[in-house]
């Protein structure tokens, strides 16, 4: 049946990644005392159950621990104990409620926890109508082993998305990166979160992943449940929870144009990325997950300008060896078949912490500011050793460049050329293949410090990477991640664009390549005027690549450099978003009159 229209309600966001997905909710709930209930498919059902077995086979396992200890207590009170714990041991054997709780994975397809509570709230209402204090008793018991088996369950790793149903849309009170990795987008329709800004690392995973997504929504998970219909809306930011009727006609309909639209958008693949009067640059692509490899290749990317390594660490207990991160790097060196592949070395911390890394690291008060990304590196020598190992071996299969996460200093990058000279030394001492120079060392411009400095860091670095997401974020000290100020963030603030300006300019004087990685050179609002500032290469998620082509391919740099002029001597954001805005309509009607 159609849901009423009554029903329907819109819960306002961040849209952080554009599109449109309708679908059906699995909440993911780590709250305290809250139960995780969804759909399983008939294919998981065994795997369900076996979950099951597992947690049985815990509880066993921890009432006979129980009893060894039970054993070491005065007589009668061991005695008393013992028949308790047997009593348990006996319900999680052959029971009415264990029968129950397979019944219900098997007919209703719902989770372990979800239908051990079902049960258990059925055999309480039975237990009730008697109105015996015996039974009573009993089901305080059978309460007892239902929680122990609750726990155990809601214990077990997580087992990510892959016993939910295609277009499943994922509901939490926060997604951290992590949990974005784990979600397969032929799974995985789209997701909404309670927590988090639009510049954070899940935002980013997102548009990897061409996820629509909508975060910060406040009041989300009490207005959804398991099992409810849907609509993400990431182009506008909202979520419309059981939408009715006329709402799922516009969804759907806008559905479509955005698939024609990226049909049309597929047709500049093999096209240049060049300028009206004749000025190329060079578009690539930032990878999160080597399964973007198919998206950068679908785009025409002309490599990867930026891969973040951190994939590499997530979702495990132990970091990878050597041998692990080098035949990943090896088969996307190899994947880009000549292409140069940008390899970012770990930057965790800050809003990317979840990573085995093998060290103990607080995160202290302030998280962005504290042990992250290249002070980690440098803090944790056998972790950057076996990843700097990698990369140098991966070198000598195909283009590779280095590129350090949040240099503040020349001395930072220095030490690393040093060590990486030390390591390639060792590997060719021990017969490894190693690149032949030392691949192009890289810094990140992200920290205003490093901004500020980088004349004096292109004497060490042999190319630039402008992180616009860190850049505005320390800038204007506004948490990217943090959906409160996240109307705060801005990266057309013109103290930020003053620092990309400068780094451009130190970079040019140099005679060392610049390129844009953060998430501004994927906005069709900055084309323009990045390309006015002298910068030729722009790496962003694959998804946003052929849009800015498109543009690219309408634009006159003359123009370009006229507007940057312009934008540069506005000193209110406001002036200088509507001054870009009005540049991007006349284009817009340029691109469409095509
Ligand atoms: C940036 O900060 O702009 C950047 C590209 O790095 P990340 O988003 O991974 O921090
Ligand atoms: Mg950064």
């Amino acid at each position: 049946m159609p849901p009423s229209e009554n029903n329907e309600r819109i819960l306002g966001g961040v849209g952080v990644s554009p599109g449109v997905a309708i679908g059906t909710v699995y909440v993911v709930d780590r709250r305290m005392g809250r139960v995780p209930e969804y759909m399983i498919t008939a294919e998981d059902v065994a795997a369900e159950r076996d979950r099951l077995g597992d947690a049985v086979a815990g509880a066993r396992e921890q009432l006979r621990q129980l009893r060894e200890q039970a054993g070491r207590l005065s007589g009668e009170a061991a005695e008393e104990f013992g028949y308790l714990l047997d009593a348990h041991l006996h319900m999680l054997t052959d029971s009415r409620l264990l029968r129950q709780v397979h019944n219900l994975i098997e007919r209703k397809r719902i989770n372990a926890e979800a239908a051990l509570v079902s049960s258990l709230d059925q055999i309480a209402a039975e237990f009730r109508a008697l109105s015996d204090p015996y039974m009573a008793a009993r089901m305080q018991d059978i309460r007892e082993v239902g929680m122990r088996l609750l726990r155990n369950l809601m214990q077990a790793p997580s087992a990510g998305f892959d016993h939910v149903a295609e277009g499943t849309i994922v509901i939490a009170e926060e997604v951290t990166p992590a949990d974005a990795a784990l979600m397969d987008p032929s799974r995985i329709a789209g997701f909404g979160a309670a927590l988090g800004g639009a510049e954070g690392h899940t935002a980013i995973m997102a548009r990897s992943l061409g996820l629509p997504a909508v975060l910060g929504v406040s009041g989300l998970l009490a207005a959804v449940r398991s099992g409810d219909r849907v609509i993400v809306d990431g182009s506008e930011g909202r979520i419309i929870v059981n939408p009715g009727e006329a709402m799922l006609a516009d969804a759907m309909r806008r559905q479509r144009a955005l698939a024609l639209e990226t049909a049309a958008l597929a047709r500049l693949r093999d096209q240049p990325a060049t300028t009206v009067d004749g000025v190329s640059v060079s578009l690539k692509v930032n990878m999160e997950l080597p399964l973007e490899l198919d998206a950068a290749k679908a785009v025409g990317a002309a490599g990867v300008g930026l891969l973040r390594t951190e994939f590499m660490f997530m979702n495990r207990a132990e970091p990878p060896d050597e041998t692990e991160q080098y035949e990943t790097l090896r088969q996307l060196v190899e994947g880009m078949a000549g292409s140069p592949l940008t390899v970012r070395t770990i930057d965790v911390g800050g809003d990317k912490p979840d990573c085995a890394v093998g060290v103990d690291f607080e995160a202290g008060a302030n998280p962005a500011l504290g042990l992250r990304a290249i002070r980690l590196s440098l803090r944790a020598k056998k972790l950057f050793d076996t990843q700097l190992r990698a990369i140098l071996r991966a070198s000598a299969h195909g283009p590779v460049r280095i590129l350090l996460p949040m240099i503040t200093s020349l001395d930072e990058i220095r030490t690393v050329r040093d060590r990486l000279t030390d390591l390639k030394r060792e590997l060719e001492k021990s017969g490894v293949a190693v690149a032949d120079p030392l691949p192009p060392l890289g810094a990140m411009i992200e920290v205003p410090a490093a901004a500020l400095s980088a004349d004096s860091l292109s004497r060490a670095a042999d190319f630039f990477a402008i992180g616009t997401n860190d850049l505005t974020m320390y800038t204007l000290a506004i948490d990217r991640a943090n959906e409160q100020v996240a109307h705060l963030y801005d990266p057309m603030n013109p103290a930020v664009l003053r620092l990309v300006q400068f780094a451009a300019e130190a970079g040019r004087r140099a005679g060392i390549p610049v390129s844009v990685c953060g998430e501004v050179a994927g906005d069709e609002r900055f084309t323009a005027f990045l390309l006015g500032l002298g910068l030729r290469e722009l790496s962003m998620v694959p998804q946003s690549l052929p849009r800015i082509k498109r543009r690219i391919r309408h634009l006159n740099i003359r123009d370009a450099v006229t507007l940057a002029e312009h934008v540069m001597a506005l000193a209110d954001s406001r002036q200088i978003a509507s001054t870009l805005d009005a540049f991007n309509r006349e284009l817009d009607a340029r691109i469409a009159a095509e």
